[in-house]
C-alpha cells in the first residue's frame, strides 16, 4: 500500500507515507470519498509500520496476525507526530480515527530572551570584572505567583472547549479539530483575575542585575545570563539575558587578537649601543633588553604580556616597537659630540647609498 518492500527502513518508510499522505489528504482533495478512503489506508499502513512490535507481527503473520495476535489495528497516534508540519494543527489523528484526546497548548511559556549593551574600560576587559547591568524585565506578579488569578482562586475550565483546548466541527467523514478561541487552546480561563497585574500573571520592573565579567573579553563578545531575561507568562521559565560588551580604547596599547601592540622612543644612542629600557604592560613595568646597532621600528616581542585567552589558559604576547627619537634641540656639547661621531662613522661610506649612488650615475652619466 505504500510502495515499498519488506527490507524498508524506517527513514524509506517515512519518506513514503509522506508523499502518498500529502497526496490523499482531506485538504487537498475536498468531497473526494476515494482520495478520503485511500487516506486512511495509507495512514493505517504506516501507524502498524511505524510501531516496530506491530511491525515484527505484521511481517510473520501479515494483516491477519494483528487481528488474531489480539493487538487489534488501533492507533497509537503518537506515530504520527512527527508529520506535524504536514497536518498542523488542523487535523488531530485522535479526532480521526476516534480515538486520543484533543491537545492542549499548554498556558505556560517561557519567557523572552533580553539584550542590553555594556562598555567597558580597557581595563576591565583585561582583567575581567564584576558590575552590573539595568535591565527593564517582566517579572512575576507577587500576589498572584503568576496564575494570573486573583489570590485565593485559580483558573476555571474553558466553557467553550470544555477544557480540551480545541473545538471541533464535522464535516463528512471527518471531525475537524480547531484551537478554541476562547482560552487560545490553553483549556482554561481566569475569570477573576489578579487585580494588581491584572491577569497577566507578571509586571514590568526596572532591575539592576550583578554581571560578572570575565578576563579577556573583547568588543562585541556576547556574555549569556541565564534566566535572567523575561520571566515566562504563567509561571513559565524565564528567557536569557544576552549582554553586549563594547570595549574603549586605551591610550598606549592596541589589541590585535589576544596580542596588544605598542611603541616606546629609544634615544640615538640607546639604538646605537644597545641598552635596557622600560616598557610599561598592562600588569607593571617590564625591562627590555634592547641590542646594540636597533634600527628604528624593530619590533620586539615580549612573550605572555599580552590579553587573557577568554575562558581559556594563558595569554597574548606584547609586541613593542622601537621609535628612535632624533633630538631636535641640541646643546652645543651634544653638537661637538655628532660632529665627532659624523666624522669616524660617515653615512656616505654605507655600502647601501655608496650602491644607490653608482646607480644614480649609471643613469645621469
Ligand atoms: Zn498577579
Ligand atoms: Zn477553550
Amino acid at each position: 500500500m505504500l510502495g515499498v518492500g519488506r527490507t524498508a527502513t524506517e527513514v524509506e518508510l517515512k519518506s513514503a507515507y509522506r508523499k502518498l499522505a500529502l497526496q490523499f489528504h482531506p485538504d487537498r482533495n475536498p468531497n473526494n470519498p476515494d482520495a478520503e478512503e485511500k487516506f486512511k489506508e495509507v495512514s493505517e499502513a504506516y501507524a502498524i509500520l511505524a510501531d516496530s512490535e506491530k511491525r515484527s507481527v505484521y511481517d510473520r503473520y501479515g494483516h491477519a496476525g494483528l487481528g488474531s495476535a489480539g493487538q487489534g489495528v488501533g492507533f497509537d497516534s503518537s506515530v504520527f507526530q512527527d508529520f506535524n508540519d504536514i497536518f498542523g494543527e488542523f487535523f488531530g489523528f485522535g479526532d480521526l480515527f476516534g480515538g486520543g484526546g484533543g491537545r492542549r497548548r499548554s498556558r505556560v511559556q517561557r519567557g523572552a530572551d533580553l539584550r542590553e549593551d555594556l562598555t567597558l574600560e580597557f581595563e576591565e576587559a583585561f582583567f575581567g570584572t564584576e558590575t552590573q547591568v539595568t535591565v527593564r524585565r517582566h517579572e512575576a506578579c507577587e500576589d498572584c505567583r503568576g496564575s494570573g488569578a486573583a489570590p485565593g482562586k485559580s483558573p476555571t475550565t474553558c466553557r467553550s472547549c470544555n477544557g480540551r483546548g480545541q473545538v471541533r466541527y464535522q464535516q463528512g467523514f471527518f471531525s475537524i479539530a480547531r484551537t478554541c478561541p476562547t482560552c487560545q487552546g490553553t483549556g482554561s480561563v481566569i475569570t477573576d483575575p489578579c487585580t494588581k497585574c491584572k491577569g497577566e500573571g507578571r509586571i514590568l520592573r526596572q532591575r539592576t542585575v550583578d554581571a560578572k565579567v570575565p578576563a579577556g573579553v573583547e568588543d562585541g563578545t556576547r556574555i549569556r545570563f541565564a534566566g535572567a531575561g523575561e520571566v515566562g507568562q504563567f509561571g513559565g521559565p524565564a528567557g536569557d539575558l544576552y549582554v553586549v560588551l563594547h570595549v574603549k580604547e586605551h591610550p598606549f596599547f592596541e589589541r590585535e587578537g589576544n596580542d596588544l601592540r605598542c611603541v616606546v622612543p629609544i634615544s640615538v644612542a640607546q639604538a646605537a649601543m644597545g641598552a635596557e629600557i622600560r616598557v610599561p604592560t598592562m600588569e607593571g613595568e617590564h625591562t627590555l633588553k634592547v641590542p646594540e646597532g636597533t634600527q628604528p621600528g624593530t619590533t620586539f616581542r615580549i612573550r605572555n604580556k599580552g590579553v587573557p585567552v577568554l575562558n581559556g589558559h594563558g595569554k597574548g604576547d606584547l609586541y613593542v616597537q622601537a621609535r628612535v627619537q632624533i633630538p631636535n634641540r641640541l646643546s652645543k656639547r651634544q653638537r661637538e659630540l655628532l660632529q665627532e661621531l659624523e666624522t669616524t662613522a660617515k653615512v656616505d661610506n654605507h655600502p647601501m647609498l655608496r650602491s644607490l649612488l653608482g646607480k644614480v650615475k649609471d643613469i645621469f652619466g
